[in-house]
């Protein structure tokens, strides 16, 4: 069975995409922690960050570095917190490597990375 992530590169389910080139997808978190949080994957299914090729980690680095600016750009935020759940343990739910992009405001109260971190 194919990750849900999976099916959203496939067409199959949904998604807000915002981002998309030859190996790499960015799409809107469908429960964000504010505005403008995104999900920036590898099309290819690898379920841990250290399961992606060489090239792939690189592909996937530099759309993030390229998307950063743009999201926080989008909904005016000041900053942003960018993380990785890596792992079950680690509370990652979708095994399908995905850094999120969360927008962060001045004084908007609390960390989001906690409740990323499930
Ligand atoms: P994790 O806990 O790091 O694995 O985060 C999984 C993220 O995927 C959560 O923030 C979910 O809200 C998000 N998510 C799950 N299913 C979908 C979907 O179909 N579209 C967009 N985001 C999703």
């Amino acid at each position: 069975m194919a990750s849900i992530f999976s099916q959203i590169v496939d067409g199959e389910i949904p998604a807000r995409v915002v981002y998309e080139d030859e190996t790499t997808m960015a799409f809107l978190d469908a429960n964000p922690l504010a505005p403008g949080h995104t999900l920036v994957i590898p099309k290819a299914e690898h379920e841990r960050l250290n399961d992606l090729p060489d090239d792939l980690a690189s592909d996937l680095y530099d759309t993030l570095h390229r998307l950063i600016p743009v999201i926080e750009g989008a909904v005016d935020a000041p900053a942003s917190n960018v993380a990785f759940n890596n792992g079950e343990a680690a509370g990652q739910e979708v095994p399908h490597v995905h850094g999120h992009i969360i927008p962060r405001f001045e004084d908007d109260g609390g960390n989001p990375i906690h409740a990323i971190a499930g």
